[in-house]
């Protein structure tokens, strides 16, 4: 007989805890979800920068439980993503199972169970942890001497100031990553004084953004139609998105599309300072709505390339003694990429923390769990981010093989966990595929960084389904905990 509910607490109510929450509702399992922010939406809370919009076609962005047919444009902006997002939380009455405000500071695996601790000082108990804290999270600053010292307004990009009123004020955007060429086009089109600091040139995707017609709308709720359009969007994924896994003609047309886009830039100069002198895809692509090409060729905005020697009072000092002066500063230099749910200290079996496991390099095993750690579970944890799949798309999958491993685990009234071999088993075979793929040599990425590999999954997408669906039970080891219902 047992003598306590089984329990899963979740961190993170972004899109992967959202989704992780409606699956835990439907199963009827007791949980807690824990959100150190006032609101649902993660990164699509955070970023709120001018220029922001989806990458991937907004019907992609899309959980697969609660269809769009209402989005305004192929690529939305990234407030209607939030408001989509907020909407399937208010729809599926998600809201009450989240505790606001609250961040998980430490998990400690003790006695069969999980001992979670906030910052608030509550704590919890439960069989199952599930992290959903994201990847692109915590805002990276740069080192670059005196950055306390300007003495105008300065912030990072995931944190956008908007009490500022962009007119009349000359800006500084550094970094050229996605965020800085969204940021730097949309103050440029808006007629600022806008320098954009890049230390090396970025391809630039320039796309169409249509609004959506009525057709289209009406053909997404047509019998049959809505699934039909996500059949097409999958083939799509798997037929074109090959070419960054493996060399090509395609990849070739690809590279020779985006070395046309430049060819708007009149100056040479300028096109030169914009030309990438590393393979397409190496870093994850901006993606321009409103032509960067074109919007950087406006008198008001200005390139500056190299390395940045200060921060001054007045604004930025170049290494090569340029100085540019500015009333507002951002930093659109990233997120610290590879902390996934740290800092928060997660202990596993024999006082293994998570620094511990990840000291020589960060694993997982299929981006969802760790040897050591039975019953903790990550959403898009390292390996996770599957080329161009769209993140709500590839939740499906990584959620799908939690709930039959906690499932099992369940009925055995156990912990599962990944065996050491299972998780070195899952690393040597994606090891040889990445020397094939666009992310690796000529560049410094996000994927990498310290790591010696991406931390990204290297093969089609049908064989990362394939992977979670058939995922084999020797993959995995039971520990018996005992007496949850
Ligand atoms: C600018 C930008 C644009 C992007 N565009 C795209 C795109 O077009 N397509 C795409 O597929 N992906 C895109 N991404 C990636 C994006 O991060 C994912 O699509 C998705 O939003 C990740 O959701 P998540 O829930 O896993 O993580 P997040 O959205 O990061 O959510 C994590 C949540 O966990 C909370 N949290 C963290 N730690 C704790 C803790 N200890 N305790 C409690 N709560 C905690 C956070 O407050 C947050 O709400 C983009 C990312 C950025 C930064």
């Amino acid at each position: 007989m047992a003598d306590r509910e089984f329990r899963v607490v979740v961190a993170g109510a972004g899109v992967s805890g959202l989704f992780m929450t409606e699956t835990l509702k439907r199963a009827g399992i007791d949980f807690a979800v824990y959100e150190k922010a006032a609101e649902v939406g993660g990164t699509w809370r955070d970023n709120t920068f001018p220029g922001l919009f989806v990458d991937v076609l907004s019907r992609q962005y899309e959980f697969p439980f609660q269809p769009n047919y209402g989005w305004s444009r192929k690529y939305a902006p990234a407030e209607e993503i939030w408001a989509y997002i907020k909407k399937v939380a208010d729809d599926r009455g998600l809201k009450k199972f989240i505790r606001f405000n609250e961040e998980i500071t430490a998990a400690r695996f003790s006695e069969g169970r999980w001992h979670i601790t906030t910052a608030k000082g509550n704590t919890d108990v439960a069989d199952v942890f599930v992290c959903a804290t994201g990847f692109l999270h915590k805002p990276l600053f740069p080192d670059i001497a005196g950055r306390d010292s300007f003495a105008g307004t300065s912030f990072h990009s995931a944190r956008w100031d908007h009490s500022v009123p962009t007119e009349g004020k000359r800006w500084g955007i550094i970094g050229s990553g996605a965020s800085g060429v969204q940021i730097t086009e949309a103050l440029a089109w808006a007629g600022c004084n806008v320098t954009q600091f890049i230390r090396r040139a970025q391809w630039v995707h320039i796309r169409e953004n249509p609004y959506s017609s009525w057709a289209e709308r009406l053909k997404l709720r047509l019998p049959g139609g809505y699934t039909r359009e996500q059949r097409r969007l999958w083939q799509f994924i798997n037929e074109f998105d090959r070419w960054r896994l493996e060399p090509g003609p395609q990849r070739e047309a690809m590279e020779r599309e985006y070395r046309s886009y430049l060819d708007c830039i009149k100056d040479p100069e300028l096109k030169a300072k914009l030309t990438p002198d590393y393979n397409l895809g190496c870093t994850r692509i901006p993606k321009s709505d409103k032509n960067y090409y074109e919007a950087v060729q406006l008198p008001n905005v200005s390139i500056v390339k190299g390395q940045i020697d200060r921060i001054m009072p007045e604004g930025v000092v170049m290494a090569d003694g340029t100085q540019v002066d500015l009333d507002v500063l951002v930093y659109a230099t990233g997120f610290d990429t590879h902390a996934y749910m740290r800092p928060m200290k997660v202990v596993g079996l024999d006082g293994v923390t998570i620094d511990d496991a990840w000291k020589d390099r960060i694993y997982s095993y299929g981006g969802i769990a760790l040897p050591g750690f039975p019953n903790l579970f990550m959403l898009y944890g390292p390996f996770s981010p599957v080329n161009n799949v769209p993140v709500p798309l590839g939740l499906d999958q990584e959620i799908g093989l939690i709930m039959r491993l906690v499932g099992e685990a369940r009925a055995r009234r156990a912990a599962v966990a990944p065996t050491a071999a299972a998780a070195q088993k899952f690393l040597a075979r994606l090891d040889p595929h990445f020397p094939g793929t666009v992310w690796v040599g000529g560049c410094k990425n996000w994927y990498t960084s310290s790591q010696p590999t991406p931390v990204l999954w290297p093969l089609p997408q049908e064989q990362h389904r394939a992977f979670f669906a058939d995922a084999p039970a020797e993959d995995f080891e039971f520990i018996p905990v005992g007496a949850a219902d």
